[in-house]
């Protein structure tokens, strides 16, 4: 991994304040997305984590995590499977709801997405209050199929997502 990764993620996520609620600062990660070389490093370096061979399928999350898991899944030589939010699977799924600040949200995956004892990676954007990385694995674990890793780009420290997690290998590019 390249000594410089960490700043390169750091100075391509750009905050934005305030959105999408006063108070809030947003991890705007398109500017990372569109430097091909910041891309393609952050692409290698969680493939390069966990290593070819161990992963046989990768879940990304609805919407920002499709971006980094089907790179991903394209470098294992594994497939990739979209969570996504309440009604937009078309076939029979599971759903796991959790609270969020102000109400709550409701994901869901494909019955058959996995087969039991397959190994899954999640990877995800950012990891905030690990609402949605609990709900997505505890999705994995229904279909029978196992959590082999959480991988994000960016762990926002302060809110304590990693308590949630803690029978998970978390895998975090930047911890700010
Ligand atoms: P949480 O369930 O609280 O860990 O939130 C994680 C999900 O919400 C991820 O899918 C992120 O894309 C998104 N998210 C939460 N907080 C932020 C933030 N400050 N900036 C960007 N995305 C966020």
């Amino acid at each position: 991994r390249p000594v410089d990764l960490t700043q390169l993620i750091i100075d391509r996520i750009r905050d934005v304040p305030d959105y999408p609620k006063p108070g809030v600062t947003f991890k705007d990660i398109t500017p990372l997305l569109a430097d091909h070389a910041a891309f393609a490093a952050v692409i290698d370096a969680i493939v390069a984590h966990y290593g070819r061979g161990t992963i046989d399928k990768v879940a990304g999350v609805e919407a920002r995590g499709f971006i980094l898991a089907a790179p991903v899944a394209y470098h294992f030589g594994a497939g990739f499977v979209p969570v996504r939010k309440k009604g937009k699977l078309p076939s029979s799924t599971y759903a796991e709801s959790y609270d969020l600040e102000y109400g709550s949200e409701t994901i869901e995956v494909h019955q058959d997405a996995f087969t039991p004892g397959e190994r899954v990676l999640i990877v995800d954007d950012v990891l905030a209050t690990g609402g949605t990385a609990r709900a997505t694995a505890e999705l994995v674990r229904r279909t029978g199929a196992q959590v082999a890793g959480l991988s994000v780009l960016m762990e926002l420290g302060f809110l304590n997502g990693r308590e949630k997690l803690a029978d998970l290998d978390l895998h975090a590019m930047v911890t700010v």
